[in-house]
């Protein structure tokens, strides 16, 4: 894979499939920050990991619901780096309930911290991005961004409205060659899907075509295609990462 750019946030790396979009970047030749909310040794771990391993990594502390505290933390690489080359928007949280008993502050913070966030981030690198007329951004969504899920209203509703803004960002980043691209992961195996029972996951299973959960490099192999120069003509581009079961 061949990049341009030279260095790369992710939001929400310290583990699951932001870990694994660390570790497939760095291999790959990118400067990655892993940015982390809370448990900085698991985000300590994963730098010192990288860098015994021959690659190049920052950790880097905020919340990304955090305005501030987010668009400090786009500063602070710019002001080290001179520059930032890529953004993946990976941060998200869940928060099932189904609708009826869903409150409105649940249905909110869950907007707030996957799509609001995302739309932070996206706006304050198209910012930076703009002044190089270079840059990319990969948002990860979901299937059920795509599909709905009963239980899921807020998580789906943030997922499939992160789709929808990827596009209009597309189109207003690519007279400053700025690309935006989205993937929807379908299930993959993190603590994010641990906590789904056997049988549900066995149900799951049974109607994916593959046949089995996708595994968090399988995501982050989607992300260095879309961030690289493989994918130069790429922008407001929907990337299915989900063993076909959504088509
Ligand atoms: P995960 O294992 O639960 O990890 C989520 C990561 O996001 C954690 O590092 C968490 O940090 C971080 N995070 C959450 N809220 C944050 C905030 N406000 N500020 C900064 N970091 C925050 O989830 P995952 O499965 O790796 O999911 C990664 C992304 O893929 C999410 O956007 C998710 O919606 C999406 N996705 C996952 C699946 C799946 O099957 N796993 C499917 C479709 C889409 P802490 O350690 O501090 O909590």
């Amino acid at each position: 894979m061949k990049f341009s750019g030279k260095n790369v946030l992710i939001t929400g790396a310290s583990r699951g499939i932001g870990a694994q979009i660390a570790r497939t970047l760095a291999q790959m030749g990118l400067k990655v920050w892993i940015n982390y909310r809370s448990k900085p040794e698991i985000a300590d771990a994963l730098a010192d990991e990288i860098n015994k391993n021959g690659g190049t990594a920052a950790v880097i502390n905020f919340d990304v619901t955090d305005e501030d505290e987010f668009i400090k933390g786009i500063n602070l690489i710019v002001d080290t780096d001179g520059e930032l080359s890529y953004l993946v928007n990976n941060a998200g949280i869940t928060n099932d309930k189904l609708a009826l008993r869903m409150k409105t502050d649940e249905f909110t913070s869950v907007i707030e911290a996957n799509l609001t966030s995302s739309f932070i981030g996206c706006r304050e690198a198209l910012k930076v991005m703009s002044k190089k007329r270079f840059g990319a951004v990969v948002n990860i969504a979901s299937i059920v961004g795509e599909t709905g899920n009963a239980g899921q209203v807020n998580y789906s509703a943030s997922k499939g409205a992160m789709i929808a803004m990827s596009k209009s960002f597309a189109k207003e980043g690519a007279s400053r060659n700025v690309r935006f691209n989205t993937i929807t992961p379908g299930f993959i195996q993190t603590d994010m899907t641990a906590v789904l029972s056997d049988e549900v996951k066995k149900a799951y299973v049974e109607n994916i075509p593959l046949k089995r959960l996708g595994e968090a490099s399988e995501i982050a192999n989607g992300v260095a295609f879309l961030l690289s120069d493989y994918a130069s003509y790429i922008t407001g581009e929907t990337l299915k990462i989900n063993g076909g079961l959504y088509m």
